[in-house]
Order: structure tokens, then sequence, then C-alpha cells
């Protein structure tokens, strides 16, 4: 697996201690592609607003 750097675009097989050699950055990738796993499902978050809308209603509704 090779390895690049971000910060001065330095290729190599390993960076040791995950330092690159060249510039002394951490900002280190691999040759594989990061999966963004900050992207979250943003349906789960519309779901929970969606929830907490009908539940003011449902209240709002027993309550006028
Ligand atoms: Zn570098």
């Amino acid at each position: 697996m090779s390895y690049q750097c971000q910060e001065c675009a330095y290729k190599g097989r390993s960076f040791t201690g995950g330092v690159c050699p060249a510039c002394g950055s951490y900002k280190v990738k691999s040759g594989r592609p990061i999966k963004q796993t900050e992207a979250r499902k943003p349906y789960r978050l519309a779901l929970s607003i969606a929830l907490w809308i009908y539940l003011a209603y449902a209240l709002a509704n027993k309550l006028l």
C-alpha cells in the first residue's frame, strides 16, 4: 500500500509514525480512498424533525 502526503505530495511506501519524512506533516493519507463517514444520513434528522412537528400538532389539537 502506498501513502501520499497531503502537504507536499510526497509519495512513499510507509511513513514512520504517520509523519511525512519530507515535510514532517501529519496529513498523510493512504492510497485507498477514504470514505466520508462524516456524511450523515439526512433522512434521520428530517424524520426526527417531522416527528417533533407531528407531536407539537397533536398536543396543540389536544389542548385547543
Ligand atoms: Zn510531506
